[in-house]
């Protein structure tokens, strides 16, 4: 069947068609295609149509699809069981690794996804410290919580409004929403709020309003406004946690969060997700203390081989360097068309991420990213689409590569980008 045909079907038994809204692919127009595999750097739909893949499932595939060391991992653990309800060896083994590679984490707890480590650990925060706010900021995602699906009013430093219905406002009321980059905004909700902020989340690179870039003053600030008031700093790394380095960005940046959130590349395509840190503050978690968080599938050992294979993998190839090199032959080349066709626009580029925004100013928050001209994104991404190239289906994302990507690959996405390009 084709893939509108089928994703007739898909909307009459899935709301909008889809598990997750931005697949439906609302923000770019066009039906959406249906999947049927992937393997590598490549990924066809139900049609036959190969494409090189720069969604890479929105950031966990970073060894590439159905990487042979991670499926064999997980095909030799199914046969072993699915799930035991008790603790297993593999989870000692990833707690382990975990607790060595990411500089702040003492101690974690894995949960099932990257929403449950946030609100888990927006949990932890407000019992370490008796408080009720929290502080994020405006563009950053942390997954669906209701605390954290807030967005800002119109000041510099407001106190949420619901982001979606179904949010209490007396919820998003307990969140204080700043622009992102601002010093100025953190350092003024402090000396307004401080005594009874709780914690500050934070993606420490943002990707989920398309890639921005912090200035190194703005998370130092973070970390010293927090430990001035007594209020807890927690970095979102479901991203950035061993895709910009082994450490993730508080290895990059030389900076102690004290609670980590993990999840995308740390279960290698599985489902899973993790929070982690201090041992003084981990130890509030039940049963070591009294901050309930629990999960039936938690630690389930097949995420926890496919994440342990995962790491394993870039630990033994370290493969950052070279990830970081075949990104900037990519986005120079993109940056090269869309320069000869006279197209305004910003690359920001982070080691094997980025995001391509259609503007001619630069890109250091929520407010100037929404400059971006996402009618001239829809185009794009369709006219892509169109050629073989794969791209995520919303401006305010990442592009991702793995070390599945070959020079060979970043050769012909460039060839197609400049097919696509021409036809605009
Ligand atoms: C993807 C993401 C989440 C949510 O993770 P899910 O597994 O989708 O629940 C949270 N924070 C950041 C920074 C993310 O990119």
């Amino acid at each position: 069947m084709r893939n509108a045909e089928l994703f007739e079907i898909a909307r009459r038994y899935m709301p909008g068609g889809v598990s997750s809204p931005v697949r439906a692919f609302k923000a770019v127009g066009g039906s959406p295609i249906v999947i049927e595999r992937a393997k590598g750097s490549r990924i066809w739909d139900v049609e036959g149509n190969e494409y090189i893949d720069f969604l890479c499932s929105w950031g966990p595939l970073i060894l590439g699809h159905a990487h042979p060391s991670v499926v064999e991992a997980v095909c030799e653990q199914a046969t072993k069981g699915l799930s035991y309800g008790l603790t297993n060896l593999h989870e000692i083994t990833l707690s382990q690794k975990v607790a060595q590679l990411v500089p702040s984490i003492e101690k974690v707890r894995f949960v099932s996804s990257g929403t449950e480590a946030t609100m888990s650990a927006i949990r932890l925060a407000r019992a370490y410290t008796k408080r009720k706010y929290i502080v994020k900021f405006d563009g950053c995602y942390h997954g669906h919580y209701d605390s954290l699906l807030v967005s800002g009013g119109s000041g510099v430093a407001t106190f949420g409004i619901p982001g979606t219905e179904g949010v209490p406002e007396k919820m998003a009321e307990l969140t204080i929403v700043l622009p992102y980059n601002s010093t100025q905004a953190v350092k003024e909700a402090f000396e307004k709020y401080g005594q009874d902020i709780a914690c500050v989340i934070v993606e420490p690179v943002a990707g989920n309003m398309g890639v921005v870039i912090p200035d190194y003053e703005f998370l130092k600030a973070l970390s010293e406004e927090t430990r001035k008031y007594g209020a807890l700093l927690i970095y979102d790394e479901v991203i950035t946690g061993f895709r910009l380095s082994l450490g993730g960005a508080q290895e990059v940046f030389g900076i102690k969060p004290d609670i980590t959130c993990l999840g995308k590349i740390l279960g290698g395509g599985m489902p899973l997700g993790a929070y982690g840190g201090r041992q003084d503050i981990m130890s509030m978690i039940a049963p070591e203390g009294p901050v309930y968080q629990a999960g039936t599938l938690s630690g389930n050992p097949l995420s926890m081989v496919a994440g342990i294979k995962t790491l394993e993998e870039l630990e033994k190839s370290n493969p950052y360097h070279s990830l970081e090199n075949l990104t900037r032959k990519l986005t120079e080349g993109i940056g090269e068309i869309l320069r000869e066709k006279g197209i305004p626009h910003r690359i920001n580029a982070v080691a094997s991420m980025f995001t391509v925004f259609f503007t001619d100013g630069d890109v250091t928050d929520f407010q100037t990213a929404k400059k971006s001209d996402t009618q001239m994104f829809g185009r794009f991404f369709r006219a892509l689409l169109d050629q073989g190239i794969l791209i995520p289906p919303s401006q305010f994302e990442a592009w991702f590569l793995s070390t599945a990507h070959a020079q060979e690959d970043i050769d012909i996405a460039l060839e197609k980008i400049n097919k696509a390009v021409s036809s605009l």
